[in-house]
C-alpha cells in the first residue's frame, strides 16, 4: 500500500518560532507512525529554517504560492526556484482563496504549474466547485475544466508528479465536508479525467487528496476510502494536538 500524505496547510499563520517547536514535536511523532507523509505548507519566512529542522525526517515542505516566472521585476513575489533553494519540495496552486482573493484565473494557475515542474517542484494542484456551481449540478463540468485549463500544455513526465486536491470551495473552513463515498467517487472522476487526457500509465502516478474541514473526529472514514491518497488540511493542522491525532488516525488505516 502506498503511504498516505497528509498536507497540512498553515496560510497565514505561525512565526519562525511557532513553526520550529511545531516541526521539532511532529518529526518526534512521525518516527514513531509508518504509512504517513506529511507536507508543511508553512509560510515563506519559516522555510529556510524548518528545512534544518526536517532533514532526514519524512516531513516535506510546501511553498503556499509561486510566480510564474522564474526571475524579474516582480515586487514581492516569490520564484519556484527560490522556494526550492529554500527546502521545498512542494508547491500548492490553485488554492480556492488564491482564487478568490488575489483574482488567480485558469491562465495563472496553468503557468505556475508550468514553472514549478520547470523547477523540479511537485505541483499541488487545487480543484474545486463553489456552491452555487454544486447546487447547479455542475461539479463535474467545472473540475474538467480545472483540470483540462490548469494542466494544458503540461506533458506526461510532468503529469507524474502532480498532486491532486478536490477541495469543494464551500467546504475550506467551514465545517461542512462531502462524504467520503462522495470524495470517492469525485476522486475517480479526476483519475478517469486525466486518463482521458496522459494516458492510463500516467494517471496512475497522479496522488489525489481530498481537502475541507477535516478534523481529527471525521478524518477516519475518508483515508478509509481506496480512491483517496491523503488529506489536504488547512485550520485542524494549526494546533499540533488535533494534527497528531490526524497523523495517528491516518497511520491507523495503514494497519
Ligand atoms: C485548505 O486550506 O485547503 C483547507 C482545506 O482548509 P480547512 O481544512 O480549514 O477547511
Amino acid at each position: 500500500m502506498r503511504p498516505l500524505i497528509l498536507v497540512a496547510n498553515w496560510k497565514m499563520n505561525k512565526t519562525i518560532r511557532e513553526a520550529i517547536d511545531y516541526a521539532h514535536r511532529l518529526k518526534e511523532l512521525l518516527s514513531r507512525y509508518d504509512g504517513v507523509e506529511v507536507i508543511l505548507a508553512s509560510p515563506f519566512t519559516t522555510l529556510r529554517s524548518l528545512d534544518e529542522v526536517l532533514r532526514g525526517s519524512r516531513i516535506s515542505l510546501a511553498a503556499q504560492n509561486i510566480h510564474w516566472e522564474d526571475s524579474g521585476p516582480y515586487t514581492g513575489e516569490i520564484s519556484a526556484l527560490q522556494v526550492r533553494e529554500a527546502g521545498c519540495r512542494y508547491v500548492l496552486i490553485g488554492h480556492s482563496e488564491r482564487r478568490q482573493h488575489f483574482g488567480e484565473g485558469y491562465d495563472q494557475v496553468n503557468r505556475k504549474i508550468h514553472a514549478a515542474i520547470r523547477s523540479q517542484l511537485y505541483p499541488v494542484v487545487c480543484l474545486g466547485e463553489t456552491q452555487i456551481e454544486r447546487e447547479a449540478y455542475r461539479t463535474l463540468n467545472i473540475l474538467g475544466e480545472q483540470i483540462s485549463k490548469g494542466l494544458a500544455g503540461i506533458r506526461p513526465e510532468g503529469i507524474d508528479k502532480l498532486l491532486i486536491a478536490y477541495e469543494p470551495v464551500w467546504a475550506i473552513g467551514t465545517g461542512q465536508t462531502v462524504t467520503p463515498k462522495q470524495a470517492s467517487e469525485t476522486h475517480q472522476f479526476i483519475r478517469q479525467r486525466l486518463s482521458d487526457l496522459f494516458g492510463p500509465s500516467t494517471a496512475a502516478f497522479v496522488k489525489v487528496l481530498y481537502g475541507g474541514s477535516i478534523t481529527s473526529e471525521n478524518v477516519s472514514p475518508f483515508v478509509a476510502e481506496p480512491q483517496v491518497d491523503g488529506l489536504l488540511v488547512g485550520g485542524a493542522s494549526l494546533d499540533f494536538e488535533e494534527f497528531s491525532e490526524i497523523v495517528k488516525c491516518t497511520a491507523l488505516r495503514r494497519s
